[in-house]
């Protein structure tokens, strides 16, 4: 078998693996799934951000766990093959990229597990790795009227996918990311050994693969933590003209204890103008809603802040009772009281909020455009600062796209996974959304996010990237911190020759890891 790969691997270019070539291949692998040549297929090679492109050398779609480790045991026997796996190919900078590598496409696993488990009361799912995050949660609602407890904001999300950075949405205030959020994984390792692993069993595997950004294995299955699901939703969102009054509002609510703040807290810079996708525009939540700028202050500066809140009910619930419950929580907050948006929508539509954008963008030619977003956690000490510079001035004309910006709790991440995060029990996600890149080039708006970055690091914020990406050591150590020697060390045991998830440019496919 290896002396075929490395014919192949060493004969050709991946871009023209011949079709004969493809199923000795397949042959030697001894696969239930498929490969085919990834030159040809172009999928395994390009991603949502659509910013970098490379050419695999062979698309796996694995029939289950056993081919996930066969193709790894295999590029392990070889002296340079490397293994990604591909949940559905958002990430923005090659993440889920191999190149001259195998790329594993994990949806061709989606239906392998989906099992519901009992245990001490607790309700759970076991899934697979490369199922949607979408049909996780259609499919417990419909059959069990329980679903997970946190999310992201956008579904069509692999589990693996998101497992492998953090899962971030408005409800990890209250139950952490996803990541806080599973209790058991099925991992292939770049040993290509399949183990099962929780807290109490196989414990680094566990925590290690928990925001390891692939580089330790690759998640088969994972045990997620399932609540009841709500039936509605009441949706809303309220304006701000001052930073300081939207994050002590924001900081408030997400503080508080469950029955005494909303289910669900984001919320979004926008420009203080009539932009349609930047400006008062994007407020509404409902083509009726009239977002009305006489309401603004005269004092108000270039941008303006929304806090998106939600609350959930059951269809039992009498309409009196949810206003009231509304309206308690929201006398509480100094939102200008004219500019507020609410709707009533089942929880799944709720959750599905991001496709309608998905379709729409589909529509405009806009989703297969680059997308050169930002992804920051930045520590609540600086964030005063990052408004007035980048908010106010750097981007006030606003990014084609949503800018979010919503605090976070440390005390609900897991110190043990290997997530990195600013320091401080508070800190908040920015998201820098770009979604039009007809004007600026695409370069210059990477240029921008390099701007923010250095300026970040100039004027000494506590920032971590949020699905990172860097591509070199050094910065990786730096991202890391004092985490890296944990982490080097967990990759020396889970995958010394450094076959995993390449696309991440974190260490070099070897036979020994240097620290
Ligand atoms: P991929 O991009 O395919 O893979 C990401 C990384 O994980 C790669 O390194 C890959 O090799 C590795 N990987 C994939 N599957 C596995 C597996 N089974 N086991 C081990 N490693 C694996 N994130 C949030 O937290 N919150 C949000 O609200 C949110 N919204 C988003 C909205 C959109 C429109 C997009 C495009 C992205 C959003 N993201 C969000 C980011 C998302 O979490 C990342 O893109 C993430 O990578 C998941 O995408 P994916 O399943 O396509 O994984």
């Amino acid at each position: 078998m290896i002396a075929c790969l490395g014919r192949i691997v060493h004969d050709t270019d991946a871009d023209s693996i011949p079709d004969d070539d493809v199923s000795t291949l397949s042959e030697s692998l001894d696969l239930q799934g498929t490969i085919e040549s990834g030159g040809i297929t172009g999928v395994a090679g390009k991603d949502f951000g659509g910013l970098y492109s490379v050419k695999p050398l062979a698309l796996i779609k694995p029939s289950g766990t056993e081919d996930i480790a066969r193709v790894v045991k295999a590029a392990s026997q070889t002296s340079h093959l490397t293994v990604a796996a591909r949940g559905n190919g958002h990430s923005i900078n090659g993440q889920a990229m191999a190149d001259g590598g195998f790329v594993i496409d994990m949806r061709s696993t989606e239906e392998n597990h989906f099992k519901p488990l009992t245990i001490d009361g607790s309700h759970y799912i076991d899934v697979s790795g490369g199922a949607l995050w979408e049909d996780v949660l259609k499919r417990c609602v419909s059959m069990f009227r329980l679903a997970p407890r946190s999310w992201t904001d956008y579904l069509s999300l692999t589990v693996g996918g998101t497992l492998s950075n953090a899962g971030v949405s408005g409800q990890a205030f209250r139950f952490g990311p996803q990541t806080s959020n599973v209790t058991e994984l099925e991992v292939v390792t770049g040993k290509g050994e399949i183990t099962v692993c929780s807290k109490t069993q196989n414990s680094e595997l566990f925590f290690g693969a928990l925001g390891g950004l692939g580089q330790l294995g690759i998640i088969t299955r994972a045990r997620v933590k399932l609540q009841p699901a709500p039936d509605m939703v009441r949706w809303i969102r309220v304006v701000y003209t001052e930073f300081e009054e939207f994050t002590r509002d924001a900081e408030f609510l997400v503080t508080q204890e469950e029955g005494e703040s909303f289910d669900y807290v984001e919320g979004f810079v926008f420009s203080n103008s009539d932009d349609p996708i930047n400006g008062w525009p994007s407020v509404p939540l409902d083509p009726d809603h009239e977002f009305n700028p006489a309401y603004i202050p005269q004092t108000a500066s270039s941008v303006l802040y929304c806090l998106e809140v939600a609350l959930h009910y059951r269809n039992s619930d009498r309409p009196s009772t949810v206003d009231t419950a509304v309206s308690r929580l929201l006398e509480r907050l100094g939102f200008i009281q004219r500019l507020k948006f609410q709707l009533n929508v089942s929880y799944v539509e709720f959750l599905l909020r991001v496709k309608q954008v998905e379709e729409h963008a589909k529509a405009n030619g806009n989703w297969d455009s680059p997308h050169p977003w930002l992804n920051i956690f930045i520590s609540k000490s600086g964030i005063v600062d990052f408004d007035r510079t980048v908010f106010r001035k750097m981007l006030k004309d606003g990014v084609g796209g949503p800018m979010l910006i919503y605090p976070l709790l440390r005390s609900k991440w897991d110190s043990r996974t290997s997530v990195v995060l600013p320091e401080g029990e508070i800190f908040y996600i920015v998201a820098l959304l770009r979604f039009v890149p007809k004007g600026p080039t695409v370069e210059k708006l990477v240029a921008q996010n390099h701007e923010i970055i250095k300026w970040c690091n100039k004027e000494g914020l506590d920032f971590k990237l949020y699905l990172p990406h860097y591509q070199s050591k050094e910065d990786w150590k730096r991202h890391f911190g004092n985490q890296w020697t944990r982490f080097v060390e967990r990759k020396t045991s889970f995958d010394p020759m450094a076959i995993l998830a390449p696309g991440q440019q974190i260490f070099k496919r070897t036979h020994i890891i240097k620290p």
